[in-house]
């Protein structure tokens, strides 16, 4: 990896992810221009100054909305490469999926990629897409006829109606490639995440990355979960993945960050594996027809979702990220740090 020290911006820097992305970048040296909504919000960006008061690389934060047009031109400056991790990642509270998800995400990826049009400097791009890109539904993939999903598939069955932040990743992505290819001056690299855990640096983050581990630990799911299968992936993976595709000149494409398909069931037993039996861990599936009568009563889950993922297999192909050089660890360790750290916030009860 060709990492000599350089200018990189990254967008969202309050984030989940992004704070790790961030904490590499320091501490490899580079100079780090970071996005966020509310630079004096300090409960989102402590962290962040905080690690570069002992890294060698040098933080600076600028403010950035997705939705202003001209907001990223002068966190650009300077920047040979861009990390495009801003997106709302939210599942349930809001009442206007467009609004709170989809016009953000593309209308946000638009203004960045038109900023670094504009700057002449940036030769690069990556852009934190998500498997949300590759498919919307695990029936997708019998009906593709295929046995893994990889870099060539797309979401083609999401809407604003039915999973709308698979939506708002899938129009963002498209979006990043339409204007991508209008040009020659910069490249774009995707990396595109299955369900991130592991450790979060802040404290602040709305992501819904850690939603389902700590309904695991308070209860809520003692009496069953779905039979649902996903993706899932460590966060310093997937934030290391980001450099390799920043610094490695060979990078290209999209790129697939999944280390293991896991059913709810499957995280649960890992999680009782290290933590016992005093955490009311789920210990069965609840039957289909219970999930799909239920579910829209529990939350954000529709029936059509449920019909369409509930019992259905989902693979992943990710020999594409082994090239470029991610070598995933074990997905045991990154639940049981994330688990161990909801405990020590006190998102979960400690038991003794
Ligand atoms: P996160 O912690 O919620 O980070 C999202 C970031 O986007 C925050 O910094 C947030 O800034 C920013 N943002 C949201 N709306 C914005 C707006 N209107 N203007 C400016 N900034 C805005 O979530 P994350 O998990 O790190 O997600 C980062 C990226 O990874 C997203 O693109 C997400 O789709 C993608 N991803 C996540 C996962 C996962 O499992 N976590 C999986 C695949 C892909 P504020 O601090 O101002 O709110």
């Amino acid at each position: 990896m060709n990492s000599t020290a350089t200018t990189v911006l990254v967008t969202g820097a309050s984030g989940y992810i992004a704070g790790w992305i961030i904490k590499e970048l320091l501490d490899q040296g580079h100079t780090v221009h970071g996005t966020v909504r509310d630079p004096n919000k300090s409960k989102s960006v402590d962290h962040l100054h905080k690690m570069a008061s002992s890294a060698p690389g040098t933080l600076k934060l600028f403010k950035a909305d997705l939705l202003d047009v001209d907001a990223f031109d002068a966190a650009m400056q300077g920047c040979s490469i861009v990390m495009h991790t801003a997106s709302p990642f939210i599942i349930d509270g809001y009442s206007d999926a467009f609004e709170a998800l989809v016009r953000p995400a593309v209308e946000g990826t638009r203004n960045v990629l038109e900023a670094v049009n504009r700057c002449s400097t940036v030769t690069r791009v990556v852009l934190t897409s998500s498997v949300a890109s590759v498919f919307g539904d695990n029936t997708d993939l019998k009906k593709a006829a295929k046995t893994a999903f990889d870099e060539n598939d797309w979401n083609t069955t999401s809407s604003v109606d039915h999973n709308p932040y698979q939506f708002s990743k899938v129009e963002a992505e498209r979006k990043a490639w339409e204007i991508q290819k209008a040009q020659t001056q910069w490249d774009l690299v995707t990396i595109n995440p299955g369900m991130v855990y592991g450790p979060s640096l802040t404290t602040a983050s709305n992501s819904a990355s850690i939603d389902t581990l700590v309904q695991m630990g308070d209860g809520r799911l003692r009496t069953g979960v779905p039979n649902l299968g996903y993706g899932v992936v460590d966060v310093r993976d997937v934030a290391h993945a980001h450099l390799l595709a920043a610094f490695n000149k060979d990078a290209k494409g999209r790129y697939i960050l999944v280390n293991r398909v896991l059913t709810m069931l499957g995280i649960a037993k890992i999680l009782r594996n290290t933590f016992g039996n005093k955490y009311p861990f789920p210990r069965m599936q609840a039957p289909k027809l219970v999930v799909w009568a239920m579910g829209p009563l529990l939350g954000p889950v529709t029936r059509k979702f449920v019909s369409r993922n509930v019992g259905h297999i989902v693979k992943f192909d990710h020999s594409r990220s082994e090239q470029l050089g991610v070598k995933y660890r074990p997905i045991e360790q990154t639940l049981a740090e994330h688990f161990q750290q909801a405990l020590d916030d006190g998102l979960v009860k400690k038991r003794s």
